[in-house]
């Protein structure tokens, strides 16, 4: 079975915040990087043993840069090379600013059956202070006319701990949102990364952040709100109703084996993870004299992999099925922490079951800590 991620590393503009791989470029380089991708997707199918297709995800960067068209033939191409599972989960990633309603009934006609919306925000100011190319209405019309494409798995991404939101705007956001009634809402708190406008003006005092006392808050706020929607939260920033967690983000958190193609995109196949040259235009020139676009390939030790099971199970809710870990690795997680895990275990931040390790509630708030711990 495949998962499989096809990165597009273009934007209208780059965000404040955005230390993704993305940039800014003219439509004329579309042509000749799809057609680098679909020589790289073919390269790969060639080396796979079991090519049938659990997941396709295409995100970035923003693919709906892409004509309709264009991400259509994608999709065909990736389906004729790993032919699909009964129930296959077929994600793009879509800004709010790019899409209109014949833009999204042709991507539904083509296949895809999960919309991802990078909506961020609902309030136009703090869309402003992100540097986002789209106000609300633009999102609102954008869930909207998802939902008469036919979609019926719409994700929506939200921000939370934005400079200068407070519990009313996020709540107000977060209300939005819901009752637009999407099938999944990923909630991301905001985080500085080295290199972005937002670092620097964040280390200047142009911008000031909520504190922690204030995420907390928005923190219960989230809890209250999409406790009462029925949406259960099934990773740390990710909340679903029943049935619609993310298939292939969970083959993530299961620490799994994925391919994956395009500039900057990571696959991890057989314990080797091998990361793609991040430039776009170096990415499409090795690709056309049949080089290697493999920048960093790295072989994960036993141990090394375990740990890391460990790490991206915890984020789960249902937390590491210790069963499963038993099986994959031959190591005794209690015996292979020790004393670590007494003390995460006594602080109450993990909870061991007779099947499972997870984070506490309280852990959850700290999961960053917990996970330093046990990386
Ligand atoms: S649209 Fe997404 S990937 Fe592009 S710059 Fe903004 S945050 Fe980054």
């Amino acid at each position: 079975m495949v998962s499989l991620y096809l990165h597009v590393p273009f934007c209208h503009k780059k965000c404040h915040y955005c230390s993704f791989s993305s940039c800014v470029a003219g439509n004329e380089v579309f042509p000749t990087y799809v057609a680098a991708l679909k020589q790289e997707l073919a390269g790969l199918a060639a080396t796979c043993a079991d090519r049938q297709l659990k997941s396709l995800f295409i995100g970035g960067g923003t693919p709906t840069l892409f004509p309709c068209a264009v991400l259509a033939e994608l999709v065909d191409f990736c389906q004729a090379l790993f032919p699909p599972l009964p129930g296959v989960e077929i994600s793009v990633e879509a800004n709010p600013g790019t899409v209109n309603a014949a833009y999204l009934s042709g991507l539904r006609g083509a296949g895809v059956n999960r919309l991802s919306l990078g909506v961020q925000s609902f309030n136009d100011q703090e869309l402003q202070v992100l540097g986002r190319i789209h106000d609300g209405t633009l999102a609102r019309d954008a869930v909207q006319a998802a939902k008469h494409a036919g979609f019926t798995n719409i994700n929506l991404d939200l921000m939370y701990g934005l400079p200068g939101q407070t519990a009313e705007t996020w709540q107000a956001s977060l209300q939005q949102a819901i009752s637009l009634g999407p099938q999944h809402l990923s909630l991301y708190q905001l985080t500085i990364e080295e290199g972005t406008p937002f670092h620097q003006s964040v280390a200047t005092g142009k911008i000031v952040l909520p504190d922690e006392e204030e995420i907390l808050l928005l923190d219960e706020i989230t809890a209250k709100l999409c406790g009462d929607a029925g949406f259960m939260q099934y990773e740390i920033s990710n909340y679903a109703g029943y049935g619609y967690e993310c298939a292939h983000n969970i083959n993530y958190w299961q620490n799994g084996e994925y391919l994956a193609c395009g500039a900057s995109a990571v696959s991890c196949i057989a314990g080797v993870r091998e990361k793609r040259i991040g430039d776009p235009l170096e990415y499409m020139r090795r690709i056309k004299e049949g080089r290697s676009v493999v920048m960093e390939s790295e072989c994960l030790s036993a141990e090394a992999s375990f740990r890391e099971s460990v790490i991206l199970g915890l984020r789960m809710t249902k937390g590491v099925q210790l069963q499963r870990l038993a099986e994959r690795y031959h190591i005794d997680l209690a015996k292979y922490y020790g004393r670590t895990l007494e003390k995460l275990l006594n602080l109450q931040l993990v909870e061991l079951t007779n099947s499972h390790l997870k984070l506490t509630a309280e852990g959850r708030i700290f999961a960053n800590r917990v996970m330093a711990e046990l990386v």
